[in-house]
């Protein structure tokens, strides 16, 4: 029953997008922690992405609206651990062919803190690409330019750890 229950809040949480990424859902960015059901109330742990993201409340809401809709479920309780660390690892597949779609870059694999990175261009699949500005539209995302097909394009920044104040 417990089990079914957290099947079906996993199968919402596939649909509640981060606000700065539309249509990639929370659970394919890898930000669902845990989820305990205690008498049909359930509980979500996240862990935030971006460390400079402001958009937490956003999606706490959001990923609660989403959850209470199911009809067993009489109360929901989200939470942002910032004791565990989220990487851009763990984002799924799904989470990446969405990204690109949407003309993101997923970033880099196998990135190591202080590297230079560089990702693939989202359109053309070419790696010859460069930084544009390193800021981007949002704290999470940066610009970069496709010197193959010539398309500016956003890419994540790549996320191995932060510093929590
Ligand atoms: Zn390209």
């Amino acid at each position: 029953m417990t089990d079914g229950l957290i099947e079906e809040v996993k199968e919402v949480l596939k649909t509640v997008d981060d606000p700065e990424l539309p249509s990639v859902s929370v659970a394919d960015l890898g930000m669902v922690h845990t989820i305990k059901v205690v008498n049909n109330q359930v509980f979500v742990t996240m862990v935030p992405t971006f460390a400079g993201c402001p958009a937490l409340d956003f999606i706490k809401e959001d990923v609660k609206k989403a959850v209470l809709e199911l009809d067993l479920v009489t109360d929901c309780q989200v939470e942002f651990s910032f004791q565990e660390k989220w990487s851009t690892d763990a984002i799924t597949e799904e989470g990446k062919r969405q990204l690109k779609k949407h003309g993101i870059a997923p970033p880099p694999e196998d990135y190591q803190p202080g590297q230079q990175w560089s990702v693939d261009c989202p359109y053309c699949g070419s790696d010859y690409t460069s930084m544009d500005n390193v800021f981007g539209p949002t704290a999470c995302r940066s610009i970069l330019y496709c010197s193959s097909c010539k398309n500016p394009f956003e890419a994540m920044k790549p996320v191995v750890e932060y510093i929590i104040n």
